[in-house]
């Protein structure tokens, strides 16, 4: 579904990804483990049309998606979650729910019904609905994050590091959402570095270091392998 063939990325000089090849079939939930500055967010910069890439090809089913605008590439399906929630804090937590539609901003009743999904989702967001975004706490910031990437209508969700700066029990209950609209049909591709929750809901990882992926596999070879469960697993 979303694949990428020997991809490149370039900051002025400095390459931060070298010949990335991977991919994310139809309903499949892909995490991508890596170290702080190991490229993660570079991929999904590509994938959305961010940065683009000075080598290879990155096609979500039969479109090229190197070369596109971004707006065009999440109306094809491919919605970006930034790392670090990106929300404007003074608006109200529909606003910036409903910014996540500005593809589909012509479809009144989508956006509506689709406000109601994260609602029922996020059963928290509906009484917080009317407040500034930046007056919720940290784990509610990330589910109206998360929100408002749904309202883009994914079929495949870039989920960049969705629990960092989270409290346990908060992380426990983004993960559960991630499963979620997972299980509802939504392919994801998962940043993360809290890596031994993330895994637990992969169905494949792939481990990046450095700008290159190192290590590739199913959840239970990569939870088994001895060089992630030190790297990243602490066990
Ligand atoms: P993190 O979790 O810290 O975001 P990451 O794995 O997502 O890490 P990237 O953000 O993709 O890593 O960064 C990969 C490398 O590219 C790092 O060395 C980073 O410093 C560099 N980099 C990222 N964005 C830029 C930019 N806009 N200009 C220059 N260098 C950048």
């Amino acid at each position: 579904m979303l694949r990428f063939e020997n991809v490149d990325l370039h900051y002025g000089s400095f390459r931060a990804l070298e010949g990335i090849t991977l991919h994310a079939d139809a309903g499949e939930l892909v995490v991508l483990l890596g170290a702080n500055g190991a490229g993660k967010t570079s991929i999904f910069m590509a994938a959305s049309g961010i940065h683009k890439p000075s080598r290879g090809s990155i096609r979500f089913g039969d479109r090229e998606l190197v070369g596109m605008r971004t707006a065009e590439i999440v109306q094809s399906g491919v919605v970006h979650c930034p790392e670090g929630r990106k929300l404007f804090p003074l608006m109200s937590v529909r606003k910036n729910l409903e910014l996540g539609a500005y593809v589909h901003r012509s479809d009144k009743a989508g956006i509506a019904r689709s406000i109601d999904e994260v609602f029922s989702l996020f059963p928290i967001l509906e009484k917080k609905r009317d407040d500034p975004a930046g007056s919720l706490s940290g784990g509610q910031q990330q589910m109206v994050a998360i929100g408002r990437a749904m309202l883009g209508r994914p079929k495949v969700l870039l989920l960049d590091e969705p629990s960092l700066g989270l409290a346990p029990l908060v992380v426990k209950q983004v993960f559960e959402v991630i499963q979620r609209i997972h299980r509802a049909g939504t392919t994801v591709l998962l940043a993360e570095q809290n890596a031994y929750s993330a895994l637990a809901i992969a169905d494949r990882a792939y481990v990046i270091e450095r700008g290159r992926i190192t290590l590739e596999g199913d959840r239970e070879s990569l939870l088994n392998n001895e060089a992630v469960r030190a790297a990243y697993i602490g066990a």
